[in-house]
């Protein structure tokens, strides 16, 4: 609870920060946590108290707050080069191995690599590149960016308009020209009646009839996360990506996967299209990518793309577009780390290791009667509340029951996070059995006891 002592961090948090992604009465009445440090999926905040992470940070501190070998990997490479660019042919070492590693463990047989400081950036990065690619290639009407209801791509200009996500409204956004289609959730959005297989079918002939719409002449990409992350973490309805990338291919739009969330290891696999088994056109890469230890993002292009790409840059002698870290070569050292600590250090097994026990700690939830749906993959899940379980039928939002669970896990020394009516779970990989079960038990005496409050 906060401390209101004009000297206090919660005032001095109060006084000075524009928070973002903040429900402000909450923060107001509660006071931020301001943390001082981490060790293992554990953080601390200022007075001392230790919280469990349940989301690993933002989804990206899979290794834990204090990874002995990715805290060395920084360290050294800070002694030997700080900081470097990647414009004008100069770059670090680092940044040519962390590029051939990233094109040897991507699902491409070639490909090409270019680096961002965030998710948002390599997204934009990405919608740079197809415009560029319309413009090089004698088609500048090509410009049309497609995504999902409920996607999360970012906060810049270019992948806020991306994000399906109405707060973007409240900034005039999207751009023109940034279209979404249907989200794969079947629990919420299949009809009466409706199959799972046949719910895709008919995401996969809504998706054709808005290029038919729109004119397959003008679009230039879809986007997609393999699995939803910050809509709520939705796992797409069976055989989803089976059903659209022929669509796709029959107008030759680019896919593009945004693996953000879900590469290196979230779902179980190295990326996430390989969980759900098909090959994009590219890869949007951020967040594990340095188990969170530096800002940095990344565009993998697969082979096709990348030659294309490759030519226009040719033809006019230069792609211009850069960011003064991109390649940072600490960034890089540390990811290059990053993926082998996940690889080959045992964490990606953990993960799968992990998977069973975790989703029967969500099904077990999911047995109270204000819980409608548990879903989730690899080490990420959800838990959706519900007024009426029958009906599906939400509580009503000035309840605000999710953030309610939130804060009273919060209280109880664990961090998860509401997303909607969710609570959101993503542990960090280096979590053991025991810790798991303090999860499970902090989060369902939180249930518990807002439901009893509300229900
Ligand atoms: N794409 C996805 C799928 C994400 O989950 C996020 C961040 N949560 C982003 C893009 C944006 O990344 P960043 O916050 O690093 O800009």
């Amino acid at each position: 609870m906060r401390d209101d002592a004009p000297n206090s961090w919660e005032s001095r948090a109060d006084a000075f920060s524009l928070y973002g992604f903040t429900d402000l009465p909450s923060v107001h009445r509660r006071g931020a946590v301001v943390l001082t440090h981490g060790t293992g999926p554990y953080v601390y905040d200022v007075h001392g108290r230790a919280y469990l992470d349940a989301n690993s940070g933002l989804w990206n501190m899979v290794a834990g707050f204090d990874h002995p070998g990715l805290i060395e990997a920084a360290k050294a490479q800070y002694d030997r080069f700080p900081g470097y660019h990647a414009f004008f042919g100069r770059m670090s070492d680092q940044t040519v191995m962390l590029s051939e590693k990233l094109v040897e463990v991507s699902p491409f047989d070639r490909g090409r690599v270019f680096y961002t400081n965030s998710g948002s950036e390599a997204n934009d990065t990405m919608v740079k590149i197809l415009w560029f690619l319309g413009a090089a290639e004698g088609h500048p009407e090509r410009r049309k960016i497609i995504t999902r209801v409920n996607s999360y791509h970012g906060v810049t200009a270019v992948s806020a308009s991306m994000t399906g996500k109405p707060y973007n409204s409240l900034f005039g956004l999207p751009l023109p020209g940034f279209i979404h289609v249907g989200c794969p959730h079947y629990w919420r959005f299949g009809q009466e009646g409706e199959s799972e297989a046949a719910f895709t079918q008919r995401l996969a002939r809504e998706l054709e009839a808005t290029i038919i719409k729109e004119g397959p002449e003008t679009i230039a990409g879809f986007f997609a996360e393999p699995v939803m992350g910050a809509g709520g973490v939705i796992p797409p309805s069976e055989g989803y990506f089976q059903a659209i990338q022929p669509v796709l291919k029959r107008y030759g739009i680019p896919l593009i996967a945004d693996e953000v969330i879900c590469g290196f290891g979230r779902t179980g696999n190295t990326w996430g299209c390989q969980t759900y088994d098909f090959v994009p056109d590219a890869i949007i890469s951020s967040k594990n990518i340095t188990a969170g230890f530096f800002p940095m993002g990344a565009v993998i292009l697969g082979a096709e793309l990348s030659d294309r790409v490759q030519a226009a840059a040719e033809a006019v002698e230069e792609f211009p577009h850069g960011f003064t870290a991109s390649g940072h070569p600490v960034g890089c050292a540390i990811a290059l780390k990053a993926i082998d600590v996940v690889m080959n250090e045992g964490l990606a097994e953990n993960v799968k290791r992990l998977t069973p026990k975790f989703e029967a700690g969500l099904a077990h939830l999911a047995e109270h009667p204000n819980i409608g749906e548990w879903r989730g993959k690899g080490l990420m899940g959800a838990l959706e509340a519900v007024k009426d379980k029958a009906t599906k039928t939400p509580f009503p939002g000035d309840l605000s029951v999710s953030e309610r669970i939130a804060n009273t896990c919060t209280d109880h020394g664990l961090i998860c996070r509401p997303l909607g009516q969710s609570i959101v779970l993503c542990p960090p990989f280096i979590m053991t059995e025991a810790q798991m079960d303090e999860m499970f038990d902090k989060l369902g005496a939180a249930l518990k006891q807002v439901f009893a409050e509300v229900a």
